[in-house]
């Protein structure tokens, strides 16, 4: 915890430098899981045992529709040759992730989650191409089944896709749900009745306004795919809620402590 000593000198003389605060409470999000490391894989079972293992404040999934109407996790649209929203169950069933294991229904990845009741779970709906039937069923048996777990307090709904924001607000008004496309302002998003953006660091490069305006209008502000020490610093410093990360325990290691 050396490090975690030493950056939390830093915070302080750096806050004293900027004469304000830092609170420094950032969260973790880990990006598709905890996949960088011995015997996971993206979006595997095992990512997230892993980052509930680190005690990550997040685990971060995507979630398709098959083609039979069966949920699935995974990120890509086509992965080891099978285009994931065009296929059957079956299909998928024979593909294999990196570390072995059998691609997660959303059902296997939800049940797992009941054995960990710590970790938030980050449920990224995918863009299911301009189909709005599609979309809309996606976010229908998605909502359907998290609700059908009772697990609607412990997720965040997040989707590039406006449509399925709004649609999963509308199934589900209690979830937060935090919109990832970064077209739109805090203020924008607010009257949506959203809880917040989950933005890549380049929108907040282009727009570093934004952090202090969601802030202001009582937006929670998650910032992704931040890998490099020195922006995770940086924005700890700005005190965004959240950071998605593929390196959680670097991050944990730079906050005053794991969160
Ligand atoms: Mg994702």
């Amino acid at each position: 915890m050396k490090i975690s000593v030493f950056f939390c000198s830093m915070l302080i003389m750096m806050s004293a430098a900027y004469g304000g605060s830092v609170k420094a409470d950032t969260k973790v999000v880990a990006h598709r899981g905890y996949w960088k490391t011995e015997g996971s894989a993206q979006n595997s079972i095992a990512s997230l045992v892993k980052a509930d293992s680190i005690k990550a404040y997040g685990s971060e999934f995507d979630v398709w529709l098959t083609a039979d109407d069966n949920l699935v996790v995974n990120h890509d649209m086509v992965f080891k040759g099978v285009n994931f929203p065009e296929a059957s169950m079956e299909e998928i069933s024979a593909v294999r992730l990196d570390n072995g294991e059998k691609v997660p229904t959303l059902e296997e990845y939800l049940a797992t989650a009941l054995k960990h009741p710590d970790i938030r779970l980050v449920l990224e709906v995918k863009t299911h191409g301009n189909d709005s039937v599609r979309q809309t069923l996606a976010c229908q048996k998605i909502v359907d089944m998290v609700n059908g777990f009772k697990l609607q307090d412990r997720v965040d709904y997040i989707a590039f896709s406006l449509f399925a924001c709004k649609e999963l607000h509308r199934l589900s008004p209690e979830t937060p749900v935090y919109y990832l496309n970064g077209d739109l302002s805090p203020e924008e998003v607010k009257k949506l009745g959203f809880a917040g953006l989950d933005y890549s660091y380049k929108v907040f490069e282009k727009h570093p306004e934004w952090i202090d305006e969601a802030k202001n209008l009582g937006l929670e502000v998650n910032v992704w795919t931040v890998d490099d020490p020195e922006m995770m610093k940086s924005l700890i410093l700005k005190d965004v809620d959240y950071i998605t990360t593929n390196r959680p325990e670097e991050l944990q290691q730079l906050l005053p402590q794991p969160k």
